[in-house]
């Protein structure tokens, strides 16, 4: 069986990608949706529901696995894999946007973070080396490297200092990372919104060499606009025959607009978080089903989906769900917010493929114009 880590290009059309990536768990078709498994569990969700919404990736937070249960816990169950039993691709990110966002009391020098706990304020150090070796003990067939994210917006000054500091982190991250056939390393180009310094970060990764490349420090509060600006030159900088990542994104309209730019992966929390908060993805765009207009609804969310939730159930019943705080209505919304987000991959897929993907935007563009407001 061949098992080495690899990236192949099926069709093209202008920027965008319709690719396959090979890792050790399986493949990945892309452009792909990764769901948000934060404490190695996609929240409200069984491991075969999130099979059934044509999720081929995952991602699991080294950050919160490192304070609860513990990375060496985690490699005593035989890695996450096992410890949850999802036996397709995971990928994990470094920790590092999350000591930045969640933990207390965080020092930053060259040599890493040092932060407390936000569950008990315990101390830790989390290093390059150190952020590396917990995501071999998670086993995670793709490992992002320890960066340094700065906040939005930043000074030309602060976001060169974090743009070279990482690079500086992303060369040890690639000294400890321990090759296995089947398992990468993906680099991150930071630089926030200045053009000059995103091409150096792109072309110092590059010389290091790495298996996948990233795009960190968006989606931070800039908006979709600014994004899109600095995806229009930054996706430029990366090699055509490597994957291409752009972390936390995003909106159904961010993530269209990024594939049109020559992105392929993708990840964000907002199809499960939203789906824990009563608002689902609908053709006609995002509804919040708490609204007392749904409370005599006797139609499914979406008519043209095919998930457990639409083939099941009216608007009127999850309105009741809601209205009672009854767990199952988190279960069943966050279903089929996943499966909304895996059938608009696939239809961005397919369009790439039969090369009317152009066409396929402008058509959702037209008819989601204002319909995210609930979201922002
Ligand atoms: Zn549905």
């Amino acid at each position: 069986m061949d098992i080495k880590f690899s990236f192949k290009l099926i069709a093209k059309e202008n920027k965008s990608r319709r690719g396959i990536i090979k890792t050790f768990h399986g493949q990945i078709n892309t452009p792909a949706f990764m769901a948000v498994g934060t404490a190695g569990t996609v929240k409200a969700m069984t491991n075969s529901d999130i099979e059934k919404t044509g999720t081929e990736i995952i991602l699991g937070n080294t950050y919160h696995l490192m304070l609860r249960p513990s990375d060496e816990l985690i490699a005593k169950m035989k890695g996450l894999h096992n410890f949850m039993n999802w036996q397709k691709p995971i990928l994990t990110d470094s920790g590092g946007f999350q000591v930045m966002s969640l933990a207390q009391i965080r020092k930053i020098s060259d040599q890493g973070v040092e932060f407390s706990s936000h569950i008990d304020g315990k101390k830790y150090l989390l290093t390059p080396e150190k952020s590396i070796a917990i995501q071999h003990n998670l086993g995670s067939d793709i490992t992002m490297i320890f960066d340094e994210c700065v906040q939005y917006p930043a000074t030309y000054e602060q976001a060169q200092k974090a743009m070279y500091r990482s690079i500086d982190w992303a060369r040890r991250s690639k000294n400890a990372f321990i090759q296995r056939d089947g398992y990468a390393l993906f680099g991150i180009v930071q630089g926030s919104t200045y053009q000059d310094l995103r091409k150096i970060s792109a072309e110092n990764l590059i010389k290091i060499g790495f298996d996948g490349y990233a795009l960190g420090g968006l989606a931070v509060g800039e908006g979709q606009e600014e994004m899109f600006k600095v995806l229009d030159y930054a996706v430029d900088l990366l090699p055509d025959d490597k994957p291409r990542y752009l972390m936390g994104v995003g909106k159904p309209s961010d993530i269209v607009g990024a594939v049109m730019r020559g992105i392929d992966m993708f990840d964000c929390v907002i199809p499960t978080r939203s789906g824990r908060t009563g608002q689902a993805f609908v053709r006609s765009g995002v509804i919040n089903i708490r609204n007392a207009k749904y409370r005599e609804d006797s139609q499914p969310l979406d008519d043209k989906c095919q998930c457990y939730t639409c083939k099941n159930h009216s608007r009127s019943y999850l309105h009741h769900l809601v209205k009672s705080n009854e767990i199952l209505a988190s279960m069943l919304l966050t279903q089929h917010n996943l499966h909304y987000y895996q059938d608009l991959m696939r239809d961005i897929r397919n369009a790439i493929e039969q090369n009317t993907f152009s066409e396929f935007a402008k058509k959702f563009f037209d008819s989601n114009k204002n319909n995210e407001l609930l979201l922002e």
